[in-house]
């Protein structure tokens, strides 16, 4: 498939969205940039178009590279005790849904409480910072040993990032949390902060439709079960509350992130990575979705249609 074509189509949905900038450091972005990457299992290649190659903070895309390692880490069944797996219909940052809910822990991993929680999870080890470890694995399941942490980014996120402090404590003082809040915000603002490419994602999208295997050495990193639980949540909740809009029209499993990053996983087919900083209100990247919508039905890949 053509994705310079795909490129040329959807660049101009730039104009629809607007750069995160609660984030003061991430609205510094040039917002007319559209680039994609796709590896292909079968023909183990990746291809890839316009801004592909263009470092931006991966910000929530990071909740599924650290589930991953803690589940990897801990053991499935030892994570899902402190963290659900349901859809919450509310922003990723709310906290109004775990009140609601009575909660006895944050809903899903991929709104903020929940990544907070599952971040809280990790114990140096070895001698290594639980962030330590967090960069190291992503390094391993992007295959992209560049990744480094931005500093601008992380201290605007740190200074800025009262909401996020707002549910650790709520958190913590439910008996949810049971680790240093402030050490674990400074990990998940760290982790946030990572800088990858849309490369790197559709090389993380990869090892997840390769049910766990890096398709570039056929090594194992995560278990089946674990990779299979990841691709359900991406497709209930990994778009937010606009996740079953994108479901019922894209049909892959998909994680946004703010920093403008789309990754998705074709099941045995495609890792998909898409690069677009422009957002609509759910933070969601707005070219993104319209460029992963033309490639999930040029290449039929909507699971629930093939
Ligand atoms: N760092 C961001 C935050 O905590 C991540 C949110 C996102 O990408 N949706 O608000």
């Amino acid at each position: 498939m053509d994705l310079k074509q795909v490129v040329d189509n959807n660049l101009a949905k730039t104009n629809l969205g607007k750069v995160a900038n609660y984030i003061p450091a991430l609205g510094k972005v040039d917002p007319k940039q559209l680039g994609i990457a796709v590896y292909d299992l079968n023909k183990d290649n990746i291809t890839n178009a316009g801004n592909a190659d263009v470092r931006f903070a991966i910000e929530s895309i990071s909740k599924v590279i650290v589930f991953l390692y803690v589940a990897k880490q801990l053991g499935l069944s030892n994570v899902t005790k402190h963290v659900g797996a349901r859809q919450t219909g509310f922003p990723f940052n709310s906290i109004l849904n775990m009140e609601i809910e009575k909660a006895h822990y944050p809903l899903n991993p991929f709104i903020n409480a929940g990544a907070i929680e599952v971040t809280s999870l990790i114990q140096p080890y070895n001698g290594k910072s639980p962030f330590d470890q967090i960069i190291q694995f992503a390094r391993e399941i992007c295959h992209d040993p560049q990744i480094s942490l931005n500093s601008e980014i992380f201290e605007s996120e740190d200074r800025t990032g009262d909401t996020d402090r707002s549910l650790a404590y709520y958190l913590k003082a439910n008996n949810m949390m049971h680790a240093d809040v402030t050490a674990s915000l400074t990990t998940y603002f760290k982790q946030c902060s990572m800088m990858v490419t849309a490369i790197s994602l559709a090389n993380l999208g990869a090892v997840l439709a390769n049910n766990g295997i890096k398709p570039w050495d056929n090594k194992r990193l995560v278990p089946t079960e674990v990779a299979t639980y990841t691709k359900s949540l991406m497709t209930t909740t990994g778009l937010y509350n606009e996740s079953g809009t994108y479901s019922s029209i894209i049909g892959v499993p998909t994680k946004s992130g703010v920093g403008g990053g789309l990754m998705s996983a074709a099941p045995n087919r495609f890792g998909i990575g898409i690069f677009s900083p422009p957002l609509d209100n759910a933070g969601n990247s707005v070219a993104g979705l319209s460029a992963l919508e033309e490639i999930s039905n040029e290449l039929k890949i909507d699971i629930f249609q093939y």
